[in-house]
């Protein structure tokens, strides 16, 4: 038997349970993973509360990033005892998930833990670090460096995962990092984590009829879309680029072609879920060499199975601070 959380749908309503099932209950999918932790992500708290029709079909075990050793394969790229991570690929969308002591997932959706990463400290990077890494690959690959301008980088919903992870590491690659939070109780935190200015959430969230406003950014990565996005693109420097990751303030913006046209401003797409795995491997490695281990374990809570229910609805309302490790085994 396993032990896994579970949702279920009935009269429209998701909920969710810890319970022992079958191995056999587990869809077979060619990797046989023993799950040792398993992260929160924003996405999990939309699958947990039903939100978003993420999940067509239930039973279903949430968890969209794993960490573990391979049981059994099928796949001659993995061998019994080989520590892997899985993230993203709609595992714990699609696919059955790592809220379980067992996973049984494609082959294709593994790639080798990194030697420079323990696998709880993956974890506490999961899918929002290397969301960041992502993103700050991307801005990377179009000019962006340390030395590129002397205005900062700007992290929004900056005491979130995506956010504290950012922040970290490009205060540890040499920017000025520009921290934007709703929660202002979390100044202290944010500087902790390099933050060398902190921004109002409501001062970028205000819509504005000026197309173009004064260069502040010479870059950003946005976890909050909406409004939000929508200005900050007339405040980028010229030939600067926003990483567009989240949605935590809204899907929709509205803006006008000037910051592209008159400020060759770009709006850089960051999808973790389909990534490449040659290009996962190059930003775990990253991680795995830049993000000192003290700083992630203090923005880092361990939880169980047991507290998934109310976690997933913490993160829908804003209220988890870092990132959250699901340790599979405790109870
Ligand atoms: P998280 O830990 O919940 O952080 C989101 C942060 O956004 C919150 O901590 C809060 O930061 C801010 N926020 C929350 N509600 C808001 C609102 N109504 N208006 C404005 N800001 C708000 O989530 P996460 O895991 O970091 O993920 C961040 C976003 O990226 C989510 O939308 C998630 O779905 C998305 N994401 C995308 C990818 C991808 O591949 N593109 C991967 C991972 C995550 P403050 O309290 O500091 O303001």
């Amino acid at each position: 038997m396993i032990r896994a959380f579970l949702i279920d749908e009935v009269d429209s309503k998701v909920t969710g349970s810890v319970r022992e099932i079958s191995e056999d209950a587990l869809p077979h999918e060619g990797l046989e993973i023993e799950v040792l932790y398993s992260t929160l992500n924003y996405k999990d708290g939309m699958v947990i509360n039903g939100i978003g029709r993420l999940v067509r079909n239930y039973p279903h075990v949430p968890g969209v990033d794993l960490v573990g050793r391979v049981k059994a394969s099928s796949d001659p790229r993995f061998n019994i005892g080989d520590e892997v991570i899985a993230t993203g690929w709609r595992i714990g969308e699609s696919y059955w998930g790592g809220y379980s002591t067992l996973a049984k997932i494609n082959p294709d959706f593994a790639i080798p833990l990194p030697s420079n990463l323990s696998p709880f400290h993956s974890m506490a990077l999961g899918t929002a670090g290397l969301s960041a890494m992502l993103a700050i690959m991307a801005l990377e690959s179009l000019g962006l460096s340390p030395d590129s301008s002397d205005k900062p980088v700007l992290v929004t919903g900056a005491a979130g995962g995506v956010g504290s992870i950012a922040i970290i590491a490009l205060h540890q690659l040499g920017y000025k990092v520009a921290a934007s939070t709703g929660r202002m109780s979390e100044t202290e935190y944010l500087k902790g984590l390099g933050a060398d200015e902190i921004v109002p959430r409501q001062e970028l969230a205000e819509e504005t009829k000026r197309p173009l406003e004064t260069e502040r950014w010479a870059g950003a990565i946005d976890n909050v879309g909406g409004s939000t996005i929508g200005r900050i693109l007339g405040q980028m420097v010229s030939g600067s680029s926003i990483a567009s990751v989240g949605l935590a303030g809204g899907a929709g913006f509205s803006s006008t072609v000037m910051p592209f046209l008159l400020r060759g401003v770009n709006i850089l797409g960051i999808d973790s879920t389909a990534c490449a795995n040659s290009r996962r491997e190059i930003a775990w490695r990253r991680l795995g060499e830049l993000i000192p281990r003290s700083q992630l374990e203090s923005l880092t809570t361990i939880q169980t199975l047991d507290d998934l229910s109310g976690l997933a609805s913490d993160i829908l309302s804003g209220k988890i601070r870092g990132r959250v490790v699901v340790d599979v085994k405790e109870q």
